[in-house]
């Protein structure tokens, strides 16, 4: 297979640091440190005191603290998705993790006294220091968690204990689901690899391949369900702490949408469920000539489906023109994560299943992460992911603190991409390519 498929990128992590133990990485570590320290020093009690100008100025000093520590950060977490079953890239990354912890949490102060400072104070302060009025996005959205923040001392010992309350839990959660193993025939398969055989042509290996994802995710019940279940209540605590109205609202705040407009888009595509969905599935089974289709076959490709394995650089070259088609520019910017270690495109035990766009940090560039096996639906999320990272790149200039962008907008971009794809495919394929749901994996952006 992988002959078939070509040479395929993996990622240069270089580019942020040199390696886990190189002194770049650790030097990084301890200048974050000492501006922490220097920084509360400088400004813990005396925010609400500070003119617009002074203002600004600190939330300069804390974007480029934001931009060090979220470049450690990313080379952990990206490091880490490398290989998610190596005990030591998982020692690794937590210990990055819990250093960040404990520098970020001298840092809860700043986010705490801003929020505090009245509307009306701080529209007068933005008005008089353009210092300060470029940060207006990033204050606004800070500020909207307002009614939702707990006391100082509350807010630190939270902070404090996330590595080892949700996050301990996700990690367990991605470690056995990446050590996991599928017998298949005679065979040991990643879930990568499983879950490519449910879009084979043929169906038996289709059947054999659900039956063994569904024994050995069964198999592991278990430790799943400890995981969700710990999870939720987790979640149900601290949203009752911090008085959010429903499970739901803590997110929807993060992605700048009213609980209202979510549910109107939540009753709309329930109500379309028969004149999409059940038709479409419908009309598959009829393609197929059966009554009712077994559920292997949800994700089986058409009878006429030309099933072969399109090589990487077809790929490169089909979503790069799709881009061009539309504008050169965005072809250009596309361009950039070829040939350039910021992709990691083959499927390998161990790695972070699914795929995603990390942003890493402004003073960077962003990763790609795919598990490529050369199906229309892998070109598809190669388009996908390119369009997130793409939008990463524009966003850049924005600076650490605000070109990061809610859910709702960063899915815009990454459709959009797909969306061209798609076009140009059914323009020049004789078979039919499918829209792929977004999978959106476990960094902010999928
Ligand atoms: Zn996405």
């Amino acid at each position: 297979m992988s002959a078939m498929l070509g040479d395929l990128p993996t990622w240069n992590l270089a580019d942020l640091y040199s390696s886990p133990t190189g002194p770049d990485l650790d030097a990084d570590l301890k200048r974050a440190a000492d501006e922490a320290e220097a920084f509360a020093r400088d400004y813990e009690g005396k925010v609400a005191d500070l003119d617009g100008k002074a203002l600004g100025g600190a939330i300069a000093r804390y974007e480029a603290m934001s931009d060090r520590m979220g470049r450690v950060g990313s080379y952990a977490s990206l490091h880490y998705a490398q290989n998610l079953a190596d005990p030591e890239r998982g020692r690794f990354s937590q210990n990055v993790t819990e250093k960040l912890t404990d520098i970020s949490s001298k840092l809860i102060f700043f986010g705490l006294e801003v929020k505090r400072i009245e509307d009306a104070d701080i529209a007068d302060k933005m008005k008089a220091a353009p210092e300060l009025a470029k940060y207006a996005p990033w204050l606004r959205d800070l500020r909207a968690f307002r009614p939702h923040t707990l006391s100082d001392e509350l807010e630190k010992a939270l902070h404090e204990k996330y590595v080892v309350g949700r996050a301990a839990w996700s990690r367990l959660f991605d470690e056995t689901i990446a050590r996991l193993r599928y017998p298949f025939r005679n065979e040991l398969l990643s879930e990568a690899q499983v879950l490519d055989k449910l879009s084979n042509k043929d169906a038996e290996v289709r059947k054999d391949a659900a039956k063994t994802f569904g024994k050995v995710q069964g198999d592991n019940i278990a430790v799943f369900s400890l995981v969700t279940n710990t999870l939720a209540k987790d979640k149900e605590i601290e949203d009752r702490w911090r008085k959010y109205q429903r499970p739901q609202s803590s997110m929807n705040l993060v992605n700048c949408v009213e609980d209202e407009v979510v549910d109107a888009l939540q009753v709309s595509v329930k109500a379309a469920y028969p004149r999409l969905a059940h038709r479409y599935y419908k009309l598959k089974a009829k393609w197929f000539g059966v009554e009712t289709m077994p559920y292997w076959d949800r994700n089986a490709p058409l009878p006429e489906h030309d099933d072969r394995t399109i090589p990487w650089a077809e790929a490169e070259k089909i979503v790069l023109d799709a881009y061009g088609a539309f504008s050169p520019e965005l072809a250009t910017v596309g361009k950039k994560f070829f040939g350039s270690g910021w992709i990691d495109a083959p499927a390998r035990p161990g790695k972070s299943p699914g795929a995603f766009a990390h942003p890493t940090v402004p003073s960077a560039h962003p990763y790609l992460l795919l598990n490529y096996q050369g199906k229309v639906r892998d070109v598809m999320t190669l388009a996908h992911e390119l369009g997130h990272g793409v939008h990463q790149v524009l966003a850049a200039r924005q600076g650490a603190l605000m070109a990061d962008t809610p859910l709702t907008l960063a899915e815009t971009a990454s459709v959009f991409g797909e969306m061209l794809t798609f076009q140009s495919l059914l323009k020049t394929a004789p078979d039919k390519p499918r829209a792929r749901p977004c999978w959106r994996a476990r960094s902010r952006t999928c």
